[in-house]
């Protein structure tokens, strides 16, 4: 009979938050496999568990999780973990679970911390509905593309950053997505846990110098929008003489409107 995949969550700063069901796992499982052995290790020493740890990470996860699937069908249990928080949320994981998925073996996912779901509940945004996206491209001209996709979104939106591209970033948002709310969760569950709350105009004109790991919470697309009318706003452009690409482009720009919802409405 295979083992079992269980997928363990890792503390995202605060060791306290190391539950007693992962600790009974990871003292149950025949082998650890992680994301960087050096980390894991670590964390099982703190934790005062001796377990062998293989190494399954983003850039070997195709070939390395064969080996792991082939030896839970030979009825071993694995724990596998990521540097922090969930594996496959931002982190690998997802190519191993799906494979085991495919051979019929029992996935057990275990609840832990996590940084996006903090930095949500925490960040005073709505929270009915949201789209967590993770990291945006690191290219200013992607990362917008990437955000003009996300305009019209009626959801609070998620996104993972690092430090040192966060002012790109909020520049970015700021550009595509206009003014919003937004909170930066920083430092979470560490000692110099912070939520900045405010909005995107003011911490783009603000330029603080962010330390640490963050999340980034954006209010949803304002439902006032709906209540333009921006065919009429094409309409004029193209009786003043634009063509009406270029009237569609301008409108889409201005208002913040979706080009290709634009184009169909027109039709
Ligand atoms: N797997 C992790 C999870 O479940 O949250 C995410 C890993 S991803 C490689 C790392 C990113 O998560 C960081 O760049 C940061 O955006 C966010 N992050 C991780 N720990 C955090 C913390 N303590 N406070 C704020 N953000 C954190």
């Amino acid at each position: 009979m295979s083992g079992i995949l269980y997928l363990v969550p890792s503390p995202i700063g605060n060791l306290q938050e190391v539950s007693p069901r992962v600790k009974e796992v990871l003292n149950s499982v025949d082998f650890v496999a992680c994301e960087d052995t050096r980390n894991t290790s670590h964390l099982l020493s703190l934790l005062n568990i001796n377990k062998k740890c293989i190494s399954c990470h983003e850039h070997n996860e195709a070939s390395a999780s064969s080996n792991i699937i082939d030896q839970i069908n030979e009825g071993k249990n694995v724990a596998y973990l990521s540097d922090a928080g969930y594996p496959c949320i931002s982190d690998p994981g997802y190519i191993l679970t799906k494979k085991a998925i495919e051979k019929d073996i029992k996935v057990v996912p275990l609840s832990g911390p996590n940084a996006f779901l903090n930095a949500l509940v925490g960040s005073g945004i709505d929270t009915s509905h949201f789209l967590f996206y993770g990291f945006l491209d690191s290219k200013t001209s992607s990362r917008e593309k990437e955000l003009e996709s996300l305009i019209d979104f009626p959801f609070t939106l998620i996104f993972y950053e690092a430090p040192h591209r966060i002012n790109e970033t909020l520049a970015s948002m700021y550009k595509v997505l206009g003014n919003r709310k937004v909170t930066i969760a920083r430092e979470l569950t560490k000692k110099f846990e912070e939520f900045i709350r405010s909005d995107l105009k003011t911490l783009v004109e603000e330029k603080h110098d962010y330390i640490g790991e963050l999340v980034i919470v954006v209010e949803k697309a304002s439902l006032e929008k709906e209540d333009k009318d921006y065919i009429l706003e094409v309409k004029k452009l193209i009786d003043s003489g634009y063509s009406t690409k270029d009237a569609i482009n301008i409108v889409s720009i201005l208002f913040r409107v979706n080009k290709n919802k634009l184009k169909k409405e027109l039709m």
